[in-house]
């Protein structure tokens, strides 16, 4: 038996549902395409009207449960939840879902247990390549950057382009020469390297083969691209994303995260979405602005939106990973495909979460 989709709620929204629905591969109405793997998800309702929420994910894949130690795994969540509560003091104050996503997205940038910012995989040519975007719902303003080196947060500089250019999306060196017109930060190669993804790119160098950060196999694992999505007390929503790529990859390659309506997307109307797993797949699924239909043109909520993003489509194209998204009634969904999702969120009424696996 598959995944019970949620039905929409009758009084929009007003209706907890706290539920945990892991589903093993195989089992699923949407089909198996990692044999081995499982599914998870969480789905988190507001009792009553919208108050502040915010969701934040450090990447997804096949994250092996025998190398986490509990040790491990209490430094992860800190991790996440150190990001949360960037976001979330931000929103207590009444403050923009669009700052909100910001910090918490910066403050995992500047932690190299995660593929975004200082811990950012290496090219194939040792290189650290890094995209972002942002993306706010009330008015549909986006910034995006792709291929970009040496700069800190690549989320602030997707942020000024945003705000400061009449462009969405910069790559490259005119991004790298924007980034110096506006006073972002930028670092020299030793801040973007660690021994640990020195030794990961050592182990798929000189061949064809990308991997995602948490799926190559070391003593020492680290994982994941970051995001965040939130909806502030105004009912406005935003979404960021910022990664590394993936390991190996060809120096020029553009994965989903920096593509506005694939790795991020967010809009008033329906939904704040971050994506994270095999880039190339989310790509063809056009993976975040196909939530966001799925909820404006067939009436979807957003977890049955997202399930079937994540668990029909993406598993029928091999689109490994999951996403965290939220409505504008606060309500938040994280869902993932593969063995687990660096994830956590926090609402307003106190309701907390972080977690890795399913
Ligand atoms: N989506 C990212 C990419 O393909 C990788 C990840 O999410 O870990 O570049």
């Amino acid at each position: 038996m598959g995944t019970p989709v949620q039905k929409p709620d009758t009084d929009n929204g007003n209706e907890i549902c706290d539920d945990q629905r892991p589903i093993a591969l195989g089992e699923s109405f949407f089909g198996n395409i990692f044999p081995g793997g499982h599914t998870g998800s969480k789905i988190v309702k507001f009792a009553t009207m919208s108050k502040f929420t915010i969701a934040v994910h450090g990447g997804a894949g096949t994250i092996s449960k025998k190398s986490m130690t509990p040790e491990k795994e209490a430094v992860y969540l800190k991790a996440l939840n150190e990001a949360i509560d960037a976001g979330f003091r931000i929103l207590e104050k009444k403050g923009d879902a669009l700052e909100a996503v910001k910090a918490a997205v910066i403050e995992l940038e500047n932690n190299n247990l995660f593929n975004a910012g200082k811990g950012s995989v290496f090219t194939n040519t040792g290189t650290h390549e890094m995209d972002a975007s942002i993306m706010y719902g009330k008015d549909l303003s986006a910034g995006a950057v792709a291929a970009v080196k040496n700069i800190r947060n690549p989320i602030e500089l997707a942020y000024s382009v945003m705000k400061k250019s009449e462009h969405v999306f910069l790559i490259g060196t005119g991004a790298e020469e924007f980034a110096k017109q506006n006073g972002i930060a930028f670092e020299a190669d030793e801040y973007f390297y660690s021994e640990f993804r020195y030794k990961q790119w050592q182990q798929v160098k000189g061949s064809n083969e990308t991997a995602l950060d948490h799926n190559i196999t070391l003593d020492e694992k680290k994982f994941g691209t970051v995001g965040a999505v939130a909806c502030d007390a105004n009912g406005n929503l935003a979404a960021a994303t910022s990664t590394g790529g993936m390991t190996n990859k060809q120096y020029g390659r553009v994965g989903d995260s920096p593509i506005i309506g694939i790795g991020t997307y967010a809009n008033n109307k329906t939904c704040a979405i971050s994506c994270t797993g095999h880039g190339e797949p989310f790509i063809k699924a056009v993976a975040a602005y196909d939530v966001s239909c799925l909820m404006e043109y067939k009436g979807l909520s957003l977890e049955e939106a997202m399930n079937i993003a994540v668990m029909d489509k993406l598993m029928k194209i091999h689109g490994e990973g999951g996403m965290i998204g939220v409505d504008a009634n606060g309500n938040a969904s994280l869902i993932f495909n593969c063995e687990g999702m660096y994830r956590g969120f926090c609402l307003s009424d106190g309701r907390r979460e972080a977690a890795i696996f399913k």
